[in-house]
């Protein structure tokens, strides 16, 4: 049983050998996973609607329907702060399956708590309180009633707001807080918690009320790329053309 887990992919036209890889690794070996899973951030550019006709977002499209198109895959996608959006029109035109954030899913038997990430970053209230009004679904359904320019204009706007908002930085810089992993994990009750958006890649083993924990970050592909691994009982980081080759 393989499952594989990214995140943080960011793909853009500013980086076609990126999503050249995405492609190798969806039509290579990711048909023979049982799951594929994308915990946000697929997308760089703000999504606004699978009417947008950038290019790369239709060749993203592409892939994953060609790869949901196969045999016995099961493609999973959680959204992230690029990605927010994401909804059932773009489930429907690729075959995934959207997942909210956070979810449990069972890997032999043990539950394992996903999420993309952001809203474990608790310390940057300012870009909480951004979140919680982006993401209310009356506002993303004002959004998405939207004609695409008006939709465009806005994005440019926010990806501007935001930027300045934060210094010129983006969310990703700044960390988990300590005491949002802990509710976390207590809350869900489980002892293995993934996530990406931070691009901080690192298995972290933490303790918590006596039992060992683990914190699994994904990396993201900006300079690198990266791919977890869930294989015979353990997690393992891969670069993707490795993974490739050795697959
Ligand atoms: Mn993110």
């Amino acid at each position: 049983m393989t499952t594989l887990f990214v995140s943080d992919l960011h793909l853009s036209q500013q980086r076609p050998e990126k999503l050249k890889l995405f492609k190798k690794l969806l039509l290579g070996p990711a048909i023979k996973a049982d799951a594929f899973y994308i915990l946000g951030d697929l997308f760089d550019d703000f999504w606004i609607g699978c009417d947008d006709i950038r290019s790369t977002n239709q060749e993203i499209i592409k892939i994953l329907q060609n790869y949901t198109e196969k045999e016995k895959v099961n493609l999973y996608l959680m959204r992230g702060n690029r990605d927010f959006h994401l909804n059932k029109k773009f489930a429907e035109l690729t075959g995934c399956k959207i997942i909210k954030d956070p979810t449990n899913i069972y890997l032999n038997e043990e539950k394992i708590l996903l999420m993309h990430g952001d809203t474990l970053c608790t310390d940057d209230v300012k870009y909480q309180y951004w979140r919680k009004f982006i993401t209310n679904p009356l506002i993303k359904l004002f959004y998405s009633k939207m004609p695409l320019s008006v939709r465009q204009f806005i994005a440019y706007g926010v990806r501007g707001y935001t930027a300045k908002a934060i210094k010129k930085k983006s969310p990703e810089i700044i960390d988990v807080s300590d005491k949002a992993v802990i509710k976390a994990i207590r809350d869900h009750e489980v002892k293995t918690l993934i996530h990406g958006h931070t691009h901080k890649r690192a298995i972290h083993h933490i303790d918590i009320d006596g039992l060992s924990a683990k914190r699994i970050v994904l990396g993201d592909w900006y300079k690198e790329d990266w791919v977890l691994i869930y294989d015979k009982n353990d997690f393992k980081f891969q670069r993707i053309a490795d993974y490739i080759k050795d697959h």
